[in-house]
């Protein structure tokens, strides 16, 4: 335990020397305060000082249940006594078999199979793969034709080549394109910034009939449609025009393609239902989940599918329909035993009602936040919301990218107990599903002081 007792000077210097972080630059890193984590208690995270912080993005969008929460922690245990993990490659493990078991128990009917990954971007890449080998084997190939994918401008599935290629954020396409593969791209849910000469809902009308446009171009040639359902997460907390996903879902199905809905920030319950597609009877073809499955506690992803798109990798070996693909932690045995845990809390506790519940809470908190002229827009799906400063409220204009508004905003709530990471000069809050009604207050009041802090003095 001796290496426990290292100082926060020491931990930063070794970081500052040895490691490269996700999403970060380093020539301000330091500058900006960076917490130096050495434990966890519930809601809060614990800094090398001793300091507590509530974590109020989840531990990025991962945490549902809290640090240290005591179900999941004996799960994991109790799993190590038995083994951590054993390959799913022509071969099964009980954690893995239980967990497919139990989360098609909570997913939309339609779905029958479940393929296991490792993180958010390659359940992404497994459904893409999958749909496109779907179509050359299906009804003899007759429709092999459907080789095109389409996401929507402004969308996030992950950092791998498959995932930003279908992804739609400038700033990380543009870099990278040489190796992506070419998609269909719709249009951006985002209405904020186009409402100079239009009203809301001419904004929304515009950006359905521009989908619809893009889609039945490309109709026959689509092999599936990648949306993240309830809210473009990454992208900057983007929400859709009510019932988007159940039109989308219908325009797919007349198109004779498939769906699949990227429920990785979005699903575990985030929406107030498992499922953010269930909070609009949305059926999909594919529906993928990681971030929260395990209860942020252990890498496990899951791409869950229909047994018609499975029976189409069915044949003789030699006829080569198997899936080929697979990772070397696939269905990790301790991930799948965090997550069965992270399931049993949904049940006990019933945390959905809750959810709805807190959702009413946090918006009427974030109401008050109104009154800041900084405060552009304030958008939020269940128990996820962005908070868009801008310059000026009137003419919707932006801060200069160079102050780095939001990340001073999100630093100054340190003061407060607070721990937040935004996106650009959007504020993101994305709480533990089972954060308290006055740690919701504490967060909007942080938030608030942070905003006054960095923009009224
Ligand atoms: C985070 C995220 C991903 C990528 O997941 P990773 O585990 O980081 O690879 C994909 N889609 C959405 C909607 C996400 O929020």
């Amino acid at each position: 335990m001796s290496d426990r007792n290292f100082s926060k000077e020491t931990l930063e210097r070794w970081d500052d020397e040895y490691v490269w972080h996700p999403f970060t630059p380093h020539s301000v890193y330091r500058d900006e305060q960076p917490l130096t984590v050495v434990a966890g208690d519930g809601h809060y995270l614990i800094d090398a000082d001793g300091r507590r912080y509530l974590d109020a993005v989840g531990s990025i969008w991962c945490n549902l249940f809290g640090h240290r929460r005591r179900e999941i922690d004996d799960a994991v245990r109790e799993q190590l006594d038995h083994i951590a993990h054993s390959t799913l490659l022509g071969n099964t493990n009980d954690r893995p078999v239980l967990l497919a078991k139990r989360l098609l128990e909570w997913a939309p009917d339609n779905l029958g199979k479940v393929f296991y990954s490792d993180n958010g971007s390659t359940s992404v890449e497994i459904a893409m793969k999958m749909a496109l080998q779907f179509w050359q084997q299906h009804d003899g190939g007759s429709q092999r034709q459907r080789t095109t994918f389409m996401g929507l401008a402004n969308a996030y599935s992950g950092d791998t080549i498959g995932a930003v290629s279908i992804g739609g954020i400038d700033l990380f396409h543009a870099r990278f394109g040489p190796m992506l593969f070419e998609a269909v791209r719709g249009p951006s849910p985002v209405t904020y910034h186009r409402l100079d000469d239009l009203t809301r809902k001419q904004a929304e009308e515009k950006f359905v009939a521009h989908f619809d446009e893009v889609l039945e171009k490309h109709a026959d040639e689509l092999a599936a449609l990648v949306i993240e359902p309830g809210m473009q997460g990454a992208g900057g907390m983007v929400t859709y025009p009510d019932g988007f996903l159940a039109h989308a879902a219908q325009k797919v199905r007349d198109a004779g393609a498939l769906l699949i809905v990227d429920e990785v920030a979005m699903g575990m319950g985030r929406s107030g239902r498992m499922f953010a597609c269930q909070r609009e009877g949305v059926d999909p073809d594919f529906l993928c989940v990681a971030k929260g499955l395990t209860g942020g506690y252990v890498p496990v992803a899951a791409t869950l599918t229909t047994n018609r798109i499975y029976e189409a990798f069915l044949g003789p070996p030699e006829e080569g329909r198997t899936f080929f693909h697979g990772h070397t932690y696939t269905g990790n045995a301790l991930g799948c035993a965090a997550a069965l845990a992270t399931l049993d809390i949904f049940e006990k506790e019933d945390v959905l009602p809750e959810v709805r519940r807190k959702e009413q809470v946090l918006a009427a908190h974030l109401e008050s936040l109104w009154d800041h002229p900084n405060v552009g827009d304030i958008r939020q799906y269940g128990l996820a919301a962005g908070v868009e400063l801008v310059a000026h409220r009137d003419t919707r204009e932006t801060f200069d990218s160079t102050r780095r508004v939001g990340m001073k905003v999100c630093s100054a709530a340190r003061d407060k107990g607070v721990f937040l990471r935004p996106l650009g000069d959007v504020i993101v809050l994305m709480p533990p599903l089972s954060i308290t009604d006055d740690e919701l207050k504490t967060l909007v009041e942080a938030i608030r002081y942070g905003i006054e802090t960095v923009l009224d003095t």
